[in-house]
């Protein structure tokens, strides 16, 4: 029998940003003893580096906003592929979750009659972003910490223990989900400074462990994010839909090398900011794709007046949703007309005064004179693409959060569906407040449901995940660092912004040496603090994910949100009804199937226009909409 550490819960919370926190509360709140568990430091998570803000259609900035126009926005990011009850809710609840931050002690930046302040962001129709500054996410972990904080008062008054209902287990890794008769039983795991084995019981898990970004070489995520939870959850027999969205962010830093990737908010362009090529062209203009023709401004007289005036007057191009842009950029870059390190110009310092400036993105202003020695205020930022958050994801129920296993669920960024093709800015936020509070209570109607009947967790199972945990411990032929630069390179060469057939199945030839060197990786020394077979052990996580981005992106013949392919640079309507599916097969091989999107009900198609709908739906369902109804 395996020597370590035992606990055991109601439910385990697997990730410490928004999304964990905010089902910890939930599932702490039904009353169910809850256990958070990170990787990183508590609260060290992708969550805490947000800046732009959190998408809600308050309607402070402009009251004629309203869920519906925050959905329409958000299904036009996702170009029709998002799940649309998940892009429902979402829009229905996010004013509230914003509500309920202040109530537990949020401090937002205000409008002068002392409302929550909301700004512009591409893809939006109105502003609508609540923020702190450009340090958003610090404020919402700092909040919803906070809250488990006075959780664990609560208890401590009722109980004499802080600890007993509400449990933070920081710097541990999960490796594998246990499961007992089809359900899950609990998880296993390693403290990462003593390397010691940690097994939870617990009928109900919750993924929360945020994206896979650490897989590509240029990116905005730090070192947490090798997609653990969606190969937990692979592994676990969930499937993940649509991983070939990944969303390259238009503005991460270019220069200088060590900090390539680094993200620039998309609120520097909100607050003002323009894109400008070598020659000092405003390039967006040429870049306005049809179906969003009509909300854009054509020139730029038009588009400045819009930030006094936007009654009148139409959006910038530089706000149209990411992809869009971060497409734009590259083909500037592609055709020559790039800045010295082999970016663009993005330019805030002749649009806002030196002294807004620094009030406004306080980050950035910092960021670019640690960093880059650059000073915003007085030149031009140089900026490129970068990977950033992926769309794709584990498949879940949109009311609660279930995957497919029985007490399994997931929510925020490793959730897929909400974000169709494409996330917007400041959507990320709003969703892991909503779903993260909808996991902890499908969590919990699960847990009542099951009564005292509670699956148990096989000692040979623990075993086994052991035995796998310790393998790279007993060859070291194949260093892990030398896997994962390989890894990274290639997924961004290959299976980056722009994808081509050929690369992409040079990609996936990688994948299978990269899977068979896998098997010999080693590590020298002991389990104490060893952040080689850390990455040992995120590798097989990462190959997984990457596996299923790749066959997803081979499969999809079409360009559509995060996903170019140059050789079918359209969208299809043929490719909008469908969704692709990738599980393990009975030999743990990742396997590709479709499936038809969920039908979006004829109430929420007719909050859209039948021309813009023509843009997206196919002929039967225009046919449908037309008899209306199924
Ligand atoms: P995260 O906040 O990423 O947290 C994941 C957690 O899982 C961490 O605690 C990690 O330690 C833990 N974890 C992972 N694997 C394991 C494991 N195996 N075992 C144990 N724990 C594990 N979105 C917006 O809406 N607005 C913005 O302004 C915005 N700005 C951004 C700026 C930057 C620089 C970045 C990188 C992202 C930004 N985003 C923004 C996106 C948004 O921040 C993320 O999508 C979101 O925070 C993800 O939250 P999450 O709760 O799903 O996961």
């Amino acid at each position: 029998m395996t020597d370590l550490e035992r606990h055991d819960y109601d439910v385990i919370v697997i990730g410490a940003g928004g999304a964990g926190l905010r089902a910890a509360i939930e599932a702490r709140e039904q009353g169910l003893r809850t256990a958070i568990i990170c990787k990183s430091l508590f609260g060290k998570a992708h969550t805490v580096m947000a800046e732009g803000g959190i998408a809600a259609s308050m309607g402070n900035a402009n009251e004629k906003d309203s869920w519906q126009t925050h959905f329409r926005d958000t299904m036009r990011g996702g170009k029709f592929l998002n799940n649309p009850r998940m892009a429902e809710l979402h829009a229905k609840e996010a004013p509230m979750r914003v509500w309920e931050l202040e109530t537990y002690g949020a401090l937002f930046d205000r409008t002068p009659d002392g409302r929550i302040s909301q700004r512009n962001f591409g893809g939006h129709e109105y502003p609508r972003l609540a923020h702190v500054g450009d340090r958003t996410g610090l404020e919402l972990i700092r909040t919803l910490q906070q809250k488990i904080v006075s959780l664990q008062q609560e208890d401590h008054r009722e109980t004499g223990d802080y600890e007993g209902r509400l449990r933070v287990f920081q710097e541990l890794t999960v490796t594998d989900i246990l499961k007992s008769d089809g359900a899950v039983a609990g998880a296993f795991g390693y403290w990462r400074e003593s390397g010691r084995f940690v097994l939870f019981s617990a009928p109900a898990v919750i993924l929360a462990t945020g994206g896979i970004g650490k897989s590509f070489k240029v990116t905005s995520n730090s070192w947490e994010y090798t997609g653990d939870g969606h190969a937990l959850a692979l592994r676990a027999g969930a499937s993940l839909v649509n991983m070939e969205f990944i969303q390259f962010h238009p503005t991460g830093m270019v220069w200088p090398p060590s900090v390539k990737g680094i993200l620039v908010t998309e609120s520097v362009r909100g607050d003002g900011g323009v894109l400008r090529n070598s020659e000092g062209k405003r390039f967006m203009f040429d870049y306005v794709p049809d179906v969003f023709r009509g909300q854009y401004a054509d020139t730029e007289e038009e588009a400045d007046r819009w930030y006094k005036d936007p009654e009148n007057n139409k959006r910038p191009p530089e706000l149209l949703p990411r992809d869009e842009v971060a497409r734009a950029i590259n083909n500037e870059v592609k055709e020559g007309r790039n800045s010295p390190h082999g970016g663009v110009f993005l330019d805030v310092s002749t649009r806002l005064p030196a002294e807004e400036i620094t009030r406004r993105l306080p980050s950035m202003h910092h960021q670019f004179k640690e960093l880059a020695d650059v000073d915003i205020t007085a030149e031009p930022m140089e900026v490129g693409p970068t990977c950033h958050y992926v769309m794709g994801g584990v498949e879940v129920d949109a009311d609660t959060a279930a995957t497919s296993v029985p007490g399994l669920y997931a929510a925020g960024e490793v959730a897929g569906g909400m974000h169709g093709s494409n996330r917007l800015g400041g959507n990320s936020l709003s969703d892991l407040l909503v779903f993260g509070r909808r996991a902890g209570v499908g969590a919990a109607e699960y847990i009542a449901a099951l009564g005292d009947s509670r699956p148990a967790i096989r000692e040979g199972d623990v075993d086994q995940a052991a035995e796998t945990a310790l393998a790279p411990f007993r060859d070291a032929s194949e260093n892990p660092y030398t896997l994962h630069q390989e890894l990274q390179q290639k997924m961004n060469d290959l299976v980056g912004i722009i994808r081509r057939e050929g690369e992409v199945r040079e990609a996936l030839g990688m994948l299978d040496d990269l899977d068979e060197r896998a098997k010999s990786v080693g590590v020298e020394g002991h389990r104490q603090f060893n952040p080689g077979w850390h990455l040992a052990l995120d590798l097989r996580n990462m190959l997984a994910v990457c596996r299923c981005v790749a066959l997803a992106a081979l499969e999809r013949t079409e360009s559509r949100g995060g996903h170019t392919r140059e050789d079918f640079p359209s969208m299809d309507p043929k490719w909008r009804g469908i969704n692709l599916i990738c599980s393990l097969d009975d030999d743990g091989v990742v396997e590709l199937k479709h499936q038809p999107v969920p039908e979006i009900r004829q109430d929420l198609l007719e909050l859209f226009e039948r021309t813009e709908l023509a843009k997206y739906l196919t002929e039967p369902e225009l046919a449908r909409l037309d008899s209306g109804g199924p």
